[in-house]
């Protein structure tokens, strides 16, 4: 097919719910993807936030295609070799106790949400429990996870929601404690707000949220599925905040493009789901667990970790230059690789400016352009993406 057919086959079939860029990607290398035309692209986009280490990564691929020829699914009515292996590894980097694999951010969501009720069940065996979240959160599309997702816009024709959800102000520890109530079970948030505009977390908030739960005997879930993975430096983002949470949330690039999330129990909640509790067919299946294999295996061998830290301090100098350069720059806000610019111009034309350029870069709420590249970007590449945001913000 044809460029243009293709994107006109793609409106008359799939139902449409993304306004998409117009362009038909076709392959990928490295921080670059290149469209049917052969038009080459810097991807500070990493699809949102999931190809932490670049395309066509040999050792990633071919982990993949041994895979693929061994066993690709079984259901969870059996044991696989990679879902143990990765289980056992996803616990040792997060200090977590067990693990639950699905098959994307929301799903992990609804997992966390349920075992937070059924935590609250066992302890007093009422069915009326309540949990805060976040104004500005973002947490999935699905029932539940929308339900926690502090966005209006994203809530509104969607009614009724699961009940006794209430929401507070990130960063507003009063505003959070206001919320509680003998029904609280669990407080939701992530440690880098993402899509809600790019807001990192205080020391003070995530650990004032932290001791509140443990006076009130309520469950923190944090939600790295955008921030986590050494997207921060460190492999989640909360090990910087000197707390740890009951409940962990991952997904994005756990699995850098095979589809795969996972929620975390610490001690305290590892043993509340029973069989029966809940269940997947696809969710931690072979492949996606040697997906999760293989790049936990890429990230100790390269050091991702090390390259994150030297280039986000490059990156951040960067953005901070362009937000002294520039007007339309109101803001930056962000930690390590995953950075927000607020504008006051219109950030969809300016995303589309750099598009036009050779640049993939995306928004967040609130009028930001947001920047989560993959994680093994150089210098060379931070530099490449100024010089091509300076000129579109200049036009
Ligand atoms: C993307 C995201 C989700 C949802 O993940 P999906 O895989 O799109 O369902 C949940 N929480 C956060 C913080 C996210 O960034």
């Amino acid at each position: 097919m044809k460029t243009n057919e293709i994107m006109d086959v793609a409106e008359a079939s799939l139902i449409h719910t993304y306004n998409r860029f117009k362009i038909v990607l076709d392959k990928g290398d490295g921080v670059y993807l290149y469209d049917t035309d052969g038009k080459k692209y810097l991807d500070f986009a990493a699809g949102i936030a999931v190809f932490a280490l670049g395309y066509n990564n040999k050792e990633y691929n071919d982990g993949l295609k041994a895979q693929i020829d061994k066993l690709i699914h079984t259901s969870n009515l059996f044991y696989n070799e990679p879902a143990a292996t990765a289980a056992r590894r996803i616990v040792q980097l997060t200090g977590m106790s067990r693990v639950f694999f699905t098959n994307s951010g929301t799903e992990a969501i609804e997992g966390a949400i349920k075992l937070a009720k059924k935590w609250a069940f066992l302890k007093d065996g009422n069915t009326d429990h309540e949990i805060i979240a976040m104004n500005h959160s973002f947490h999935g599309r699905s029932m539940g996870a929308l339900s926690v997702t502090g966005n209006k816009k994203y809530q509104e024709a969607f009614g009724p929601l699961i009940p006794g959800i209430k929401f507070a102000d990130y960063n507003n520890l009063e505003s959070v404690k206001a919320a509680v109530t003998d029904k609280t079970c669990a407080i939701i948030l992530e440690t880098v707000q993402g899509e809600g505009g790019i807001y990192p977390g205080t020391k003070e908030f995530l650990q004032g949220v932290r001791k509140l739960c443990d006076e009130k005997d309520i469950l923190l879930i944090l939600d790295e599925i955008q921030c986590g993975m050494g997207r921060t430096g460190t492999m989640f983002a909360y090990e910087q905040y000197g707390v740890k949470p009951d409940i962990l949330t991952t997904a994005k690039a756990l699995g850098c493009g095979v589809p795969v999330g996972a929620f975390l129990a610490n001690e305290k909640t590892k043993d509340v789901l029973v069989p029966g509790d809940h269940g997947t067919t696809y969710g931690g299946n072979p492949l996606a667990c040697a997906a999760v294999n293989k790049v936990i295996d890429i990230f100790e061998k390269n050091d991702i970790l090390d390259n994150v830290k030297k280039i986000s301090a490059y990156m951040e100098n960067v953005l901070d230059k362009i937000a002294d350069d520039f007007d339309c720059v109101k803001e930056r806000r962000g930690l390590r690789l995953i950075q927000g610019l607020e504008l006051t111009l219109p950030v969809g034309e300016v995303e589309n400016k750099c598009l036009e350029r050779g640049l993939i870069i995306i928004s967040a709420s609130g009028n930001v352009l947001r920047f989560v590249p993959p994680l093994v970007i150089t210098k060379e590449n931070v530099d490449e993406m100024a010089e091509i945001l300076r000129a579109a913000l200049s036009e």
